[in-house]
């Protein structure tokens, strides 16, 4: 290995910005090129989109993210006009549907609400930056429980974890109570209902600064730094092909999308974080084909409502001057429409779901002038509960070689199905819901389950594991049988897990990157 060793990372999300950020601190003599199929949207890479206070911006950053349904910005994206026909359906804003109808669409009749984000910063530009811990079987089985915490506090700090925020909102202590009330004696010790910590920084209005990839980079993105002189980030920059010999990646071969021009970029380490489907595609296109590549997917399905607050049970805990402060600090930042989050956590055996409750003064969809909950002054909640999928070989990707996607990329069909453990699950977990609406107030929108793949929360595509014949990467997410090749992200998650899975691969991450560091010689940071 060289003594400047040059790791090349695919995918600006927070995991390819974790792996820069920890590689570059603990290597004195390591560079980092990343690369990124999609455009930098802000001037301080990778930052959260929600940061931006003017709307007509915001709505351009979002619009520039969604890749093949970027509409009028798809040309500047590096993605052929005219090849590409607007499916019917769009996805959550920031974000881009993988089946999304028109020529070059992906294929997922099955899992029909995946979506992905193209942009510098990948989905952390758009995330809603909760970060619980996994509890119980979500865990890593092979990971002991000192390091497990060293890891997880570690990514904790990577994403600036707030356990307090919004915790000084009445309104948000009011829903706990209520929720205590209905659920409390259920839940064990240290599980019970309680704020949902978050990534960001306060600022002293009130308001947050969420936190994205750049949060992560930290240093690597200040200018003058020693590793930001190390670092490179090339935005719109496909990766094509990692060229190696079976065991060994020499570099890869890659695209730039402003002038359709490729080129090889010699690495002494390549890690792929390039998001649970087209990290597999990636791998798959070059020839990297283990059996577990692309199966075991999974993701927690999300059974949601909303819900009107009760003006008697929260004037009973709530003064109205503390509801007018609250309102008024809500006001400072009108575009960010999250106030307080809590979340009622997984734990087994009794509470197998992650609850996520988010008040919000307005409700996420106009309600007509003369409904009983139209304007309501103690505002909404909106509720979704995670449910888990356990994870089966059937369910997965399957990529061909004879069909190209919008990129000229192996074209791939998700196949996904629930079974009947799921389905109960998911009828528990509609009831709980539905208990948990009727201790707050009145339902604007009963519970539903959504569609496969609603989640975005992609999982188990390139799980980490101790067994080659299960998994993609070892335990230290290492691809089999590679000596220079590893992998990050949500794929990575090999177990059937309810919650935001971000903070989770941010620590699988660490343990990849500081294992790699020492492989390179370099001190833990
Ligand atoms: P990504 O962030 O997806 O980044 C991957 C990047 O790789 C993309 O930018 C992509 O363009 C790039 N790429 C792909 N292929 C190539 C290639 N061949 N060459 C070069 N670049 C390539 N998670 C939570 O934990 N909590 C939440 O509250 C939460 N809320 C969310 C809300 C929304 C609306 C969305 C969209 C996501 C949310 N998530 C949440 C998910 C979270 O954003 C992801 O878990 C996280 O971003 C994954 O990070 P990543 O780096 O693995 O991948």
């Amino acid at each position: 290995m060289s003594d400047t060793p040059t790791i090349a990372i695919v995918g600006s999300g927070p995991i390819g910005s974790a792996y820069a950020r920890v590689l570059l601190e603990s290597v004195p003599a390591a560079r980092v090129i990343m690369f990124e199929a999609g455009p930098q949207l802000t001037e301080r890479p990778g930052e959260s989109v929600r940061n931006i206070a003017d709307p007509d911006e915001k709505a351009r950053a979002r619009e520039r993210s969604q890749g093949p349904q970027a509409g009028t910005f798809r040309e500047s994206l590096g993605i052929p006009g005219g090849t590409v026909v607007e499916g019917m359906f769009t996805a959550r804003q920031g974000t881009h549907l993988l089946d999304f109808g028109g020529e070059g669409s992906a294929h997922a009749p099955s899992f029909p609400a995946a979506a992905a984000a193209t942009n510098v910063g990948g989905q952390g530009a758009h995330w809603t930056c909760a970060i619980p811990r996994p509890a119980f079987s979500e865990k890593l089985d092979f990971v002991g429980d000192d390091e497990w915490e060293d890891l997880i506090s570690t990514a904790e700090d990577l994403l600036h974890k707030q356990s307090a925020a919004f915790s000084d909102s009445p309104v948000g202590a009011a829903i706990r109570s209520l929720l205590d009330r209905e659920f409390g004696a259920e839940l064990p010790e240290g599980y019970g209902v309680s704020t949902l910590p978050v990534a960001g920084d306060p600022q002293p209005d009130g308001s947050m600064r969420w936190a994205g990839a750049d949060t992560v980079l930290g240093p690597l993105i200040e200018p003058g730094t020693d590793t930001a002189a190390r670092f490179e980030l090339r935005d719109l920059t496909l990766v094509r092909r990692l060229e190696h010999d079976g065991a060994h990646v020499r570099g890869v071969t890659v695209e730039d999308l402003r002038t359709g021009e490729g080129s090889f970029v010699t690495a002494d380490v390549v890690v792929v974080a390039a998001d649970a489907f087209r990290s597999p595609q990636l791998l798959w296109a070059s020839g990297i084909r283990p059996a577990p590549l692309g199966r075991y997917l999974t993701e927690h399905q999300v059974v949601i409502s909303t819900v009107a607050l009760d003006e008697g049970r929260m004037s009973a805990l709530v003064t109205d001057d503390e509801l007018e402060a609250e309102l008024a600090r809500r006001a400072v930042n009108p575009t960010d429409p999250v106030a307080a989050v809590n979340r009622i956590p997984f734990s087994e055996p009794g509470h197998p779901y992650s609850a996520q409750i988010m008040y919000a003064e307005t409700p996420p969809f106009p309600l007509a002038a003369d409904h009983p909950a139209h304007g309501n002054r103690w505002g909404y909640v909106n509720m979704g509960f995670g449910i888990r999928k356990f994870p089966r070989v059937e369910d997965g990707v399957t990529f061909v070689d004879d069909e190209l996607d919008y990129r000229g990329m192996p074209n791939f069909t998700i196949e996904y199905a629930l079974t009947e453990r799921e389905e109960e699950e998911i009828a528990e977990a509609t009831e709980r819901l539905r208990r948990a609406g009727e201790a707050l107030g009145s339902f604007v929108a009963g519970p539903r389950l959504l569609p496969n793949g609603s989640s975005l929360h992609f999982m188990g595509t390139m799980r980490t594991g101790t067994d080659a014949e299960t998994s993609v990467a070892d335990p230290y997410s290492r691809v089999w049988g590679f000596d220079n090749l590893v992998v990050g992200g949500n794929a990575l998650i090999p177990t059937a897990n309810t919650m935001n899975p971000t903070l989770m691969s941010v620590a699988i991450a660490v343990r990849g990157a500081r294992r790699l560091a020492a492989d390179l010689g370099g001190a833990r940071p």
